[in-house]
């Protein structure tokens, strides 16, 4: 089957190769196309733009950076509504408002087509191995449809209802846990470091005990080592997630003073320049900055 793809940054590109592995053929669009060589030529068709990717397909698979730039690729001047077949299903990964989903879901109806939200948890090397958490939001009908394609990119699929932007809160308070996480054990950590503890017997003994948990073991041994590259997350599109949370945290009315710890945290990396880091270098080397180390 050809399926669109759209979006070959960090992630997109593992899980494009995961889906040429399942033996999807892919009509690929990237803003910079050259990206689309690091894939097997034979299972891919280059697009010039996210109506080409669209064109005479069932799926179409968005992996793009942020709600603006995927609004583009849905409903500009190029944008996927303009080919994508009556009845098509376009499954939308980013990280994004919940917002941004009601939207596109309700342009895709007008249009006749269909969108689901389907985010995931994992770093580029677990999208590569298969290994993301993915969720999912929007009609049972489309999400069924799709359950093949999301089971070739990830070890679990979790559904939260019907409506478009439920899986999207759900990432949102995700990935708040996670940037509140790296900044405790940063804290933590440098703590143990400046007190004459080995900050990695430390992050292991966490890991291994109390903290049982893959961001305390994953995350856990990158802050400990103060290990920063590869970068597998930018610190901007981390800061752009803090933001998401804020947005519905102050929409909804709660109160989230962690989210604003965290947020200038990753403000003040973008604002000295590392907007292109790592996240975990953030909050990393902003805590190890603060204490003088
Ligand atoms: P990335 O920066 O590596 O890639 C971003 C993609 O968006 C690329 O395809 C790029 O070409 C495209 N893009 C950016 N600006 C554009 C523009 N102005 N016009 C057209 N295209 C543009 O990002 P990533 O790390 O692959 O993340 C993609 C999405 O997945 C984001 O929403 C991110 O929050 C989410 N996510 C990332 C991770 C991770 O660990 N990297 C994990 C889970 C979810």
């Amino acid at each position: 089957m050809t399926i669109g793809f759209i979006g070959l940054g960090n992630m997109g590109t593992p899980m494009a190769q995961n889906l040429i592995k399942a033996g999807y053929h892919l009509q690929v669009y990237n803003r910079t196309i050259a990206k689309a060589d690091e894939l097997e030529q034979a299972s891919i068709t280059k697009c010039n733009t996210p109506a080409e990717a669209a064109a005479n397909v069932q799926f179409v698979v968005s992996m793009l950076s942020e709600d603006e730039i995927l609004k583009e690729a849905v409903s500009g001047e190029n944008g996927l509504l303009h080919t994508f077949p009556k009845g098509g299903v376009h499954i939308s990964m980013s990280t994004i408002s919940p917002e941004t989903s009601q939207l596109l879901s309700g342009l895709h109806e007008q249009a006749g087509s269909h969108y689901i939200a389907a985010p995931v948890f994992g770093r580029p090397e677990a999208a590569a191995a298969k290994k993301l958490f993915v969720c999912t939001s929007g009609a049972a009908l489309h999400k069924a449809a799709a359950q093949p394609i999301l089971e070739a990119l990830g070890q679990s699929v979790t559904d939260f209802g019907e409506d478009a932007g439920a899986a999207n809160v759900l990432k949102i308070a995700g990935n708040f846990m996670i940037i509140a996480s790296l900044e405790l054990m940063a804290e933590a950590f440098t703590l143990a470091e400046k007190n004459g503890l080995d900050r990695v017997a430390v992050a292991n003994f966490f890991g291994s005990t109390l903290f049982n948990a893959p961001i305390y073991q994953n995350y856990g041994k990158l802050i400990a080592n103060k290990q920063y590259q590869p970068v597998g997350f930018k610190a901007r599109l981390g800061l752009k997630d803090a933001r998401l949370a804020i947005k519905l945290s102050q929409t909804s009315h709660t109160p989230m003073p962690l989210a604003m710890l965290a947020h200038n945290r990753l403000l003040t990396a973008v604002a000295k320049g590392g907007g292109d880091n790592d996240w975990v270098e953030a909050f990393g080397k902003g805590v190890t900055d603060d204490a003088g180390i």
